[in-house]
């Protein structure tokens, strides 16, 4: 379809439409090496960056669709790597259990939306019921719906009763997450039935949440053979494996078992900071969401026990990201927007700058260390000639003033225009 609209274009008024795009600016950010390049150009044929640098190195051929953003900055599209697109920040506890799958996934639809919006042009969904998360991935790859490139993870894997169960509902009910799997070959089971069903990665809950009703937040869930059963059948298909872990000897055993990072972190401590720079874990630490539990998470029927929770290990977890940060422990950018409103995603690096990453560290880690989490950094995560368009742009400067970030001014996925600074 596309290729006739663009022959059909060459043969009338407009030959450069045909996937060539320029944008220029003040200024673009190379996230590897935190150059700031002056007067900018990206150019972009079909859906790849073919050419990015000075404006001293690149011409504009005559005709080519252009974006002049003026006093601007122009970086990678931002990767979430912790959402929860079907999950709507207004429902949480016994609400939730009113919102039926179809539902969530329509509610998805809107908030993929949102979220390409903010200017995240990659997310890792971890955790939907029912691959809600692998219709809405395929709705947008076909070009149904808008949205950011999606990496999901299905039904995340848990204990029975532990935080990927469902705990809200009384014996009679025989109520149970799709994601339960104890014992190591259950486990395996499960991880092969969510790679049958379309999952990218595998996640999995090895210690008790916040938001979950009856679980200990500090408390392991998973023993290490399972952990190890779980990481080892999902490394064997080719997938990695993101685990949910506040308490401090789940973190430890996860990293043992050989996951690839660990979500949230709260209850860090010397050693476990220390195994993650030895093994090369990444930390996803949402040190944004807490603001949000706190200050609206009653009105949104997030449970008392789970608003106490919050309020034993949110300043925790900010001083141990600082820890993390000075160790040079590798981070991503998770926010696990879903407990709080999609959209809002880009918060966060304000927080990460304020508990100690510098604004190219935040920035940093949801681009390049993201890309190279997912393994699509040949693609994905920096503006290079060859990688493919996923670009924003900021007004002025990000490094010296990174709530920039809440307002993207342009969002180019896969070189097709998102958001216009003139449509705003
Ligand atoms: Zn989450």
């Amino acid at each position: 379809m596309r290729l006739f609209a663009c022959f059909y274009l060459l043969l009338t008024a407009f030959p450069a439409w045909c996937g060539s795009l320029a944008l220029t600016a003040d200024r673009m950010l190379d996230v590897k090496s935190g150059e700031v390049i002056t007067d900018a150009i990206v150019m972009i044929d079909g859906n790849i960056i073919s050419q990015a640098g000075p404006a001293t190195q690149i011409a504009i051929p005559e005709g080519t669709r252009t974006i002049n953003l003026g006093d601007a900055t122009l970086l990678p599209g931002l990767m979430d790597m912790h959402v929860h697109l079907t999950s709507d920040a207004a429902l949480h506890g016994y609400k939730r259990l009113a919102v039926s799958l179809p539902r969530a996934t329509i509610t998805g639809v809107k908030h993929a939306r949102a979220t390409l919006n903010a200017g995240f042009t990659t997310v890792r969904n971890v955790g939907a019921p029912g691959f809600a998360d692998v219709a809405l991935k395929n709705a947008i790859r076909a070009g149904d719906i808008s949205g950011p490139r999606m990496f999901v993870a299905g039904p995340s894997l848990g204990v029975t009763g532990g935080h990927c169960d469902n705990n809200l509902l009384p014996y009679d009910y025989h109520d149970s997450s799709e994601g339960v799997a104890d014992g190591p070959w259950e486990i395996r089971k499960a991880v092969r039935r969510n790679i049958k069903y379309g999952a990218d990665l595998i996640k999995f809950c090895a210690t008790g949440g916040v938001l979950s009703k009856g679980t200990r937040v500090g408390a392991q869930q998973y023993t290490l053979e399972e952990m190890q059963a779980l990481v080892e059948e999902a490394h064997l298909r080719g997938l990695t494996v993101a685990t949910h872990a506040h308490g401090t000897s789940g973190i430890k055993q996860a990293i043992q078992a050989g996951v690839d990072s660990v979500e949230h972190a709260s209850l860090l401590d010397d050693e476990a900071i220390a195994m993650a720079l030895e093994k090369g874990t990444y930390l996803s630490m949402d040190i944004y969401v807490t603001e949000y539990i706190l200050g609206e998470g009653a009105k949104a029927g997030i449970l008392e026990e789970s608003l106490a929770k919050e309020r034993t290990v949110g300043k925790t977890q900010r001083e141990n990201f600082r820890k993390a940060v000075e160790a040079g422990v590798k981070m991503v950018f998770g926010s696990d927007a879903g407990v709080y409103p999609h959209g809002n995603n880009a918060k966060q690096f304000a927080r990460m700058v304020k508990f100690g990453m510098t604004p190219l560290q935040a920035i940093q880690a949801a681009t390049i260390n993201a890309a190279t989490l997912l393994k699509q950094n040949a693609t994905l995560g920096s503006i290079e000639d060859g990688k493919l368009a996923d670009i924003i742009a900021v007004s002025g400067n990000p490094l010296s003033q990174v709530n920039t970030l809440e307002n993207v001014l342009l969002v180019v996925k896969d070189g097709q225009v998102i958001k216009h600074p003139d449509k705003r």
